[in-house]
């Protein structure tokens, strides 16, 4: 019986892999280790709390005594715990690099000192950087063009360095872009429903070309469960399935199912270093582990929707808070809430 370690387990999508897991019958227990960042929140595993599996410990990744505690007592980890905005790692990359990088030197170190039967390390499909054609494999050359992207790729890089050297059994996942309930309202798919479902306008950047592949983050989580059970230490699994979409296509659906129309859109300057298009093929995962997708996009955009609009005590008030940092206040404010694609 596993005891599994989820870092990050309070955001957007490790709250969804922790319901996920604590309905397995051979995993006995779950901790979730999480700082609590702006983008973490306790409420977003609610009811899981019911299950006695189920631990909370409120640190971060970066505490090495307190990780090396945990990893005395967990058989296996499954690290998602991340800064995770493109655009706040414009203006705090540092912060992306200890904890993406640092952070996950310190887990696999706990891991590499206390041996452990699969650590999963979560990241992303912006490490190939931006593909004008084609798809990129798990062989093909990791070239990240923003900070965010930058911090994952050295963050794999670093975790698959402890199984070369240390035996680690390591694994990387790397996903397309992840929809669904419980993720933060700076987040472009959230951020346009809440701000349409106000009645407030939305904004653009560039000509809305970018291409990013939207992936139901249960799909993503059935994903990674695979890659926990069955994966080869040592090996990276894409992890896509989604559908893709341009910006303004995106953006059609999403003011389709607010009942908004391209009245309430305009376009503002492009950010920096927006990849034009992200894009991978994830036969290893589908053809090694049996993973196989069943999220329709539309039917999971308009349920994301739905749950938006029924729970507005769960995102107003992050909209809101006097406290929050910059970043949160630029992207919120009603005049220049444009945001990047993720
Ligand atoms: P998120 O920002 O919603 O959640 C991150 C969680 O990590 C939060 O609960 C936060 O409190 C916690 N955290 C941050 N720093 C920490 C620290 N130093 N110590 C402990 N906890 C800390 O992110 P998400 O969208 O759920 O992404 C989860 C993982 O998946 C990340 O590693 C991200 O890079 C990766 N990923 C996300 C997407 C996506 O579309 N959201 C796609 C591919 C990969």
């Amino acid at each position: 019986m596993e005891k599994v370690l989820v870092t990050g387990g309070a955001g957007f999508i490790g709250s969804h892999f922790v319901k996920r897991l604590l309905h397995a019958d051979d995993i006995a227990e779950v901790t979730v280790l999480d700082a609590l960042t702006y983008a973490g929140h306790i409420e977003n595993l609610g009811e899981a709390f019911l299950s006695p599996k189920l631990r909370f410990v409120h640190g971060n990744i970066l505490d090495a005594d307190l990780v090396d505690d945990l990893l005395s007592r967990h058989t296996a980890v499954v690290h998602l715990a991340a800064e995770s905005h493109v655009d706040r790692s414009f203006f705090e990359a540092g912060a992306f690099l200890s904890t993406n990088v640092l952070g996950t030197q310190t887990l696999a170190d706990a891991a590499a000192r206390h041996g452990v039967t699969k650590f999963v390390h979560v990241s992303t499909d912006e490490v190939y950087g931006p593909l004008p054609e084609g798809y990129a494999d798990e062989d093909a050359p990791v070239r990240p063009t923003v900070p965010y992207a930058a911090s994952k790729a050295a963050g794999d890089f670093v975790a698959l360095s402890y199984f070369h050297t240390y035996d680690v059994p390591v694994c990387v996942t790397r996903s397309s872009n992840n929809y669904g309930p419980y993720q933060h309202p700076e987040k472009i798919i959230p951020l346009f429903v809440t701000r349409l479902l106000q009645g407030l306008p939305v904004t653009i950047h560039g000509q809305g070309r970018h291409v990013r592949n939207w992936l139901h983050v249960e799909d993503n989580c059935a994903g990674i469960e695979l890659v926990l059970r069955d994966g080869i230490p040592g090996e990276v699994y894409n992890i896509g399935g989604g559908t893709d979409f341009t910006t303004r296509e995106l953006t059609d659906v999403l003011l389709g199912v607010c009942g908004a129309g391209w009245d309430r859109v305009s376009y503002i300057p492009d950010r920096r270093s927006n990849d034009l298009r992200y894009s991978m093929v994830w036969d290893k995962i589908a053809n090694g582990l049996g993973y196989s997708p069943t999220h329709d996009i539309m039917q999971g955009i308009a349920d994301t929707a739905e749950w938006y609009r029924r729970n507005p005590d769960r995102w107003a008030p992050l909209m809101r808070n006097p406290y929050a940092p910059a970043a949160t206040v630029e992207v919120t404010a009603p005049a220049e809430e444009g945001t990047g694609v993720r």
